[in-house]
């Protein structure tokens, strides 16, 4: 008999780790796996699933904000006569089983955290027909009540599990495929914005589990060799620069990467804390592949850090910055700049601390409103307080000073195209720094490419400062008491002199990356005449 499919439906900007790892173990079980994007749409879901008549279909529900797709894409299907047993899992579902069956009732079952073992488990028991309402880390509905069984024993040992599925590779940049991986699993740290310690204190997974170094370079090793990979992101939240054992697990495992030959041929991503960047061990990580660094700012002042529960300074957030700019790795970052508790005063310290942070072009200035997710303590505050609006999945909430909303709005429809889409200058600028850092790693560096590169920068630094005066001048004109208010005038001239500096940010930054663009590809064809 044919080996039966088991078919996930995901969220998959990039590859879904949690989905690609349960379905590694699952093929070694002899299950077939697919995983199709729920942005794919219902109908062509339901074309994949009635070619293939999956055993299981499992619904990763990672983010709330796809909810509404999960429920009508699981309501469709059962009204097309789909009935296969459904699962869901993620962090969703795994911190609100009973809401999601609220939500969507077509649920079967549900995973709660660390999913490999418990959905084996219960692919095996379905497949065989037996029953499946006792295996541990499950929840279910029975006769309308949710029954939430005992959570099992979390792996000690990561090393144990098996290199996630992987898709055919994309391309990175110029040339260069990527993957997504981790190192560990799990975060020390308890943001005030974020769920994680939640998710670990009710799952009884250790706070942080670590892979070994030797596992990590080996699956780059097989991904570089086997996939022709190059650029490897670390999707950890909290990747283990400082771990317990002190820098002990990064320096092995940049040993390892050298003892593989493989450090002079790949980059690497990884996300940490401003405040555990250390010069000597960065510039060691930095000689070993390590190309950019995504970091949680948050916020530019001690008040607003102590708010969020940050447990770092202002002043070690920048020195930490300042380390990265002199060795020369690129950097992204989140900042909240609209917080529950903000009021104009601290918007406008924040924003000096990105014009400071910014005002070189060493990286694309952005901002976020935070928003209140599942199980947070700023989600329970604002229920507290009676601020929460919106519904599961769109939770949202005012300020308590009304000019603060109408300048967030304002802000949000001027620069909301610029900071978030796919085609506005902070994408644009992101993208043309990791051009620049693909091409300085694996290409020729000659006088052309400096010159472009710092053009790029140039163009970077003038879209930034032009974005900070622009928000400034704004926070003085909706401040309270000033000039009152805005007038109509004023604003029609502030969304023309928008879109128009766009466009000019836009082809500054794009123009000089189209040539670098082709550099690589003359230096590919000369490469490829000689060998
Ligand atoms: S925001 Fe990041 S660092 Fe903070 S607790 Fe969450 S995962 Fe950890």
């Amino acid at each position: 008999m044919d080996s039966p499919y088991v078919l996930f439906i995901a969220f998959e900007e990039f590859d879904n780790l949690g989905v690609r790892y349960v379905s590694s173990l699952l093929a070694e079980n002899d299950f077939r796996v697919l995983i199709t994007d729920i942005r794919r749409g219902k109908k062509k879901i339901l074309e994949e699933i009635r070619e293939f008549n999956p055993l299981i279909i499992g619904f990763s529900v990672i983010y709330q904000y796809f909810i509404t797709s999960f429920r009508e894409t699981a309501k469709f299907l059962r009204n097309n006569g789909i009935a296969a047993h459904f699962c869901a899992g993620g962090q969703y579902a795994s911190l609100r089983p009973a809401e999601l069956y609220q939500l969507i009732p077509e649920i079967d079952s549900v995973v709660r955290f660390e999913g490999e073992y418990t959905f084996l488990e219960l692919a095996k028991s379905i497949r065989s027909g037996v029953s499946w309402k006792n295996i541990e880390g499950l929840a279910f509905r029975d006769d309308n009540r949710i029954m939430i069984n005992p959570l099992r024993r979390p792996e000690t040992d990561l090393d144990r599990f098996p290199y996630p599925l992987r898709p055919p590779l994309q391309e990175y940049a110029l040339g260069k495929k990527f993957a997504n991986l981790i190192a560990g699993r799990g975060c020390k740290n308890n943001c005030s914005f974020c769920n994680n310690t939640i998710y670990i204190i009710q799952s009884s997974l250790p706070a942080r589990r670590l892979r070994t170094p030797e596992n990590v370079a080996g699956e780059i090793e097989f991904l570089h060799r086997q996939k022709d990979c190059s650029v490897f992101l670390f999707d950890d939240d909290d990747f283990p620069v400082r771990a317990e054992s002190g820098s002990t697990w990064i320096i092995d495992f940049c040993s390892e990467l050298k003892r593989r030959k493989l450090y002079r041929r790949i980059l690497w991503k990884i996300n940490c804390r401003p405040d555990e960047i250390d010069h000597d061990i960065f510039m060691m990580m930095r000689n070993h592949g390590l190309f950019l660094v995504f970091l949680g700012i948050d916020d530019g002042t001690d008040e607003g850090l102590a708010r969020l529960n940050k447990n770092m300074t202002a002043r070690q957030s920048m020195n930490g910055i300042m380390i990265l700019k002199k060795l020369r790795i690129s950097f992204d970052y989140g900042f909240m700049l609209f917080q529950p508790s903000s009021d104009f005063n601290s918007v406008i310290r924040n924003i000096e601390f990105l014009e400071n942070l910014c005002s070189d072009g060493s990286v694309p200035m952005k901002f976020l409103k935070i928003r209140p997710y599942f199980e947070t303590r700023i989600e329970k505050e604002l229920l507290r307080e009676g601020r929460l609006k919106g519904k599961p999945g769109f939770r949202d909430y005012d300020f308590d000073d009304p000019s603060l909303n109408r300048y967030y709005e304002f802000l949000e429809e001027l620069f909301g195209y610029w900071m978030t889409s796919p085609g506005g200058v902070t994408n644009a600028a992101f993208w043309a720094r990791n051009y620049i850092a693909v091409f300085s790693h694996f290409y020729k560096r000659a006088g052309r490419f400096e010159s472009l590169a710092s053009d790029i920068t140039e163009a970077i630094a003038r879209s930034n400062n032009f974005m900070a005066d622009t928000i400034k001048e704004l926070a003085h004109i909706y401040m309270p008491g000033k000039n009152n208010g805005p007038d109509g005038t004023d604003l029609d001239h502030y969304r023309e002199k928008v879109k128009t500096n766009h466009q000019i940010f836009l082809k500054q930054i794009a123009d000089p990356v189209n040539q670098i663009c082709r550099m690589a590809e003359m230096y590919m064809a000369y490469k490829s005449i000689l060998y």
